[in-house]
């Protein structure tokens, strides 16, 4: 699995690992599904397994579909969550690092690499620890200042065909 830098949930500079957790809420004629994942700490992985998991275990069967629905829910977590046992902890103390003003100068002088990586379909998490030295900028500094660049690529990609309400 791979990776990161950043949490995503949290924004703490620790070594993260890509993961997704699903939970399903099944009740008769109604089923409830909602799903999160990206670069993770191992504290919020650990906080969205036991809030995930538990509630599928509890509420997850209670509809035709969710007899399916449940285990694979379940089992992608279990998945997720051993994978992720070898992380190591967030550093005490570890914090947020900010996109400051001179960060953003530092990291233009590098852009052009980073627009080669982002270009060959490099994750801003993998390449963050190699690009930060070169512009004197934390690893999580690279992933912010290009975060808003792979969000719009991402919302592009998944907006619908046609333009407009
Ligand atoms: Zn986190």
């Amino acid at each position: 699995m791979a990776r990161g830098v950043v949490c995503d949930f949290c924004g703490v500079e620790a070594r993260c690992r890509c993961v997704s957790f699903a939970q399903n809420i099944g009740a008769i004629v109604v089923r409830v599904q909602k799903s999160s994942g990206g670069y993770l700490c191992k504290r919020c992985i650990h906080r969205t397994f036991w809030t995930y998991t538990p509630i599928t275990l509890l509420l997850g069967w209670w509809s035709i579909t969710s007899l399916i629905i449940a285990p694979g829910c379940i089992i992608l977590n279990l998945i997720n969550y051993l994978s992720s046992l070898s992380l190591p902890p967030v550093p005490e103390g570890a914090g947020q690092p900010q996109l400051t003003p001179e960060a953003i100068g530092r990291l233009n002088a590098v852009q052009g690499e980073i627009n080669d990586l982002l270009a060959r379909g490099h994750e801003p998490q993998q390449f963050a620890a190699e690009i930060a030295p070169k512009a004197q900028v934390r690893p999580a500094q690279v992933v912010l200042y290009v975060r808003p660049r792979t969000q719009k690529i991402l919302r592009r990609s998944i907006a619908p065909p046609t333009a407009g309400p």
